[in-house]
């Protein structure tokens, strides 16, 4: 078969999800918790499906959903957005980033993207007929060079793509890395994709970044996010965009054709929560601070160098002093001999990154991430 997709296989977060069942392991690599939403949002979304909300949403997504996603935005970030022309609520921040590509990216196109990057976006580019261009991320910072983007930055260039608090790396961009960008976009008609799904995950007194809160910025972006990283249910895939009017209405007729609308019960669960609750994602910041200390704590005796982690849930870790061997295998070794799943960060990049890193989630229990430590502690 001519495949459109010549280099993608099975996803690395599959794979190794799958191994960690086969082999019995801790599964500290797919990044989703293993503890459950909070009960009121279950509850919400059962009542939701007694009460018949088990038809069509409305494709842009419910209009009261849509408005406490406008409050928390001005709440947190001093924008302004209209819920009807400026929110779409996406199946998942997946859907949201592959309908803002093909709403903005034509053939022949190049997109900026920062290796590692998260694994959907360069397929997304591709099927447009588009071009990823890379950039690695400065290690062991994982910061952005911004002359190395101006130097990449073509008449071609039509999206730069970010990921703040970063997955895998858990970096985060400062405001003045938000003017350096503005900078680089000022004049062109380059439009920023911005994946924020872990805008509540940052640490020590940090405040997240979001390029709504960048007036030019925000004019010229799409910003994704995803409940399922909030609310700790990453299996009923809901997220959302906001954009300027004119990009959103862009944005909005690809999603029409792409799910056309999200499932319905989770949509009136999450704006009665949101509404109700409004606390919850702040407190996310000290909830998921007190799973990093810890699980570094756990593993100090361990011969693992553990990197900063300033925002997001995955811990990365330098394994060089127990095997000196690229990352995909050193993964497949861990997960088959030493019991524990991680991610190597190689088929986030394009090059091989030469690192010797593998990412590991804390989004878990204290027990399992005392039995992964267990085991990690032992190599
Ligand atoms: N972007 C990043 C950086 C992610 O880590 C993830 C998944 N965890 C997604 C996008 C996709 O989010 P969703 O599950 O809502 O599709
Ligand atoms: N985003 C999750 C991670 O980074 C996985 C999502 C997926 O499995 N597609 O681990």
């Amino acid at each position: 078969i001519d495949t459109k997709l010549p280099k993608v296989g099975t996803t690395i977060f599959s794979v190794m999800s799958q191994l960690a069942m086969e082999h019995k392991a801790v599964n500290l690599g797919q990044g989703f918790p293993d503890y459950e939403p909070p009960r009121a949002l279950r509850d919400a979304v059962t009542r939701a499906m007694g009460e018949g909300c088990n038809q069509y949403a409305p494709g842009i997504g419910l209009a009261s959903l849509r408005e406490q996603i406008a409050l928390k935005t001005e709440r947190l970030y001093g924008r302004r957005v209209d819920p009807v022309s400026e929110v779409t609520v996406t199946s998942g921040a997946t859907e949201a980033l592959f309908s803002a590509i093909a709403a903005v990216v034509r053939a022949g196109d190049e997109v900026i993207v920062f290796d590692p990057a998260y694994d959907s976006y360069e397929p997304a580019i591709e099927l447009q007929g588009a071009r990823a261009v890379h950039i690695p991320l400065t290690v062991p910072a994982f910061s952005i060079d911004w002359q190395r983007v101006r130097d990449a930055v073509t008449p071609k260039t039509r999206m730069i793509l970010i990921n703040s608090p970063h997955n895998p790396s858990g970096a985060t961009l400062s405001a003045g890395d938000l003017d350096e960008l503005a900078a680089i976009v000022r004049d062109t008609d380059i439009v920023v994709l911005s994946d924020e799904v872990y805008e509540h995950i940052v640490y020590d007194g940090a405040t997240h970044q979001s390029v709504l809160r960048h007036a030019e910025l925000a004019e010229r972006s799409i910003v994704v996010s995803s409940f399922g990283k909030t609310y700790h249910c990453t299996g009923w895939k809901v997220g959302y965009a906001v954009a300027a009017k004119a990009l959103s209405a862009e944005f909005r007729k690809v999603h029409q054709y792409l799910t056309f609308c999200t499932f319905h019960p989770a949509q009136v669960a999450f704006a009665e929560f949101l509404a109700s609750d409004p606390q919850h994602y702040l407190e996310l910041p000290a909830f998921y601070q007190a799973k990093r200390d810890r699980f570094r704590e756990l593993l100090k005796p361990s011969r693992l160098k553990l990197l900063d982690v300033p925002g997001g849930y995955f811990q990365l870790v330098d394994y060089s002093a127990i095997r000196d061997e690229d990352d995909v295998v050193f993964g497949e070794w861990l997960v088959k001999q030493g019991g524990v799943a991680g991610i190597p960060l190689s088929p986030f990049c394009d090059k091989p990154p030469g690192t010797r890193l593998l990412r590991l989630c804390f989004a878990k229990n204290d027990a399992t991430l005392e039995a992964g430590a267990e085991r990690l502690c032992k190599l």
